[in-house]
């Protein structure tokens, strides 16, 4: 799933695209995207951008008269840039949206600088978007989680410990903080040298503080990385799989800091991956007993903890 460092690349690549930019159309290929009928789709055709923002793991388009689009990826959705060239009219950008697989595209957005497309890989259907007017609008689809960048040591570890969950489960709970989910949880936990099923509310203020610390970190690094990584063109390798990733998805492999195998715990849909010498004081729980304890402290799936609102 598109997470905090993904969604601000994206973002800044639409900026340079779209931002003052007129949205021509909306075009949805797939009826159950769209989760909203008030106000209706066709009423953002010939509005400009006018702001682009994210809201969690979402991204938010602006468009005047204070109508927002609001994409959420979930797992598999992604986005594409087909650029206006000055000799191709938007009928051929909208030919050549078109050679994108027909099962796996969803929308596409035709805006006076070219088209944006929005696919989602595999048989779910998770990816949503909703037109919704104001704040107000943008207040219902908030789920509440705090902006690690705009909070302080005591505000972070509040949220931390307003309930008792494990460490995982809370890092990528919407409702506790905004836009971590299964990839960086894994990177923040083994860079702050932390267990994935370490209580919340059993934590030190040193371990809370360095959770603080490795999280921004890790948010930062991976940032720049992304960043650095599209250089410039739309970011299109969009994964949750990157090979400098230290822990996450390098199951059996060595962790880069201490040379130890990798392991996993499996949960619900999901797993967490961990270095046993860094995170867990070099124990080897049984892989099922700890599976139990994470999968009693989450939802069904990981799709319904990306749902869960504030009430
Ligand atoms: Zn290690």
């Amino acid at each position: 799933m598109p997470e905090l460092p993904d969604i601000v690349v994206y973002l800044e690549a639409l900026e340079q695209r779209i931002l003052r930019e007129t949205l021509e159309r909306v075009t949805i290929a797939a009826p159950f995207l769209l989760r909203t009928a008030v106000p209706p789709i066709d009423s953002v055709a010939g509005r400009q951008v006018v702001a682009l923002r994210r809201l969690g793991k979402r991204i938010l388009i602006g468009l005047e008269g204070d109508l927002w689009l609001v994409l959420h990826l979930m797992i598999a959705g992604r986005l594409h840039w087909k650029e206006r060239t000055q000799v191709s009219t938007a009928a051929t950008v909208r030919a050549r949206a078109k050679t994108l697989p027909a099962k796996n595209r969803l929308a596409v957005f035709d805006f006076s600088s070219g088209a944006l497309l929005l696919t989602e890989a595999g048989a779910k259907r998770r990816a949503s978007l909703h037109l919704v007017s104001g704040e107000a609008g943008l207040q219902r689809l908030d789920p509440g989680g705090l902006e690690v960048f705009e909070i302080n040591l005591e505000s972070f570890a509040e949220a931390l410990q307003s309930e008792n969950h494990t460490l995982k489960r809370a890092l990528t709970d919407p409702r506790l903080l905004s836009g971590i989910g299964n990839a960086y949880s894994d990177e923040i936990l083994w860079e702050g040298r932390l267990s994935p099923i370490a209580l919340t509310q059993k934590l030190t203020s040193e371990e809370i503080e360095c959770l603080f610390n490795s999280t921004r970190a890790t948010l930062t690094k991976w940032t720049n990385l992304l960043r650095n990584a599209a250089a410039g063109a739309f970011p299109e390798k969009v994964t949750a799989f990157r090979p400098e990733m230290a822990v996450h998805g390098k199951y059996q492999q060595p962790c880069p800091r201490c040379g130890a195998l990798v392991r996993r715990i499996r949960y619900a849909s999901n797993e967490t991956n961990y270095c046993p010498d860094c995170q867990t004081g070099g124990k080897l729980l049984a892989d099922r007993a700890l599976s139990r304890l994470l999968r009693s402290d989450w939802p069904r799936t990981a799709d319904e903890l990306e749902g869960l609102s504030r009430s």
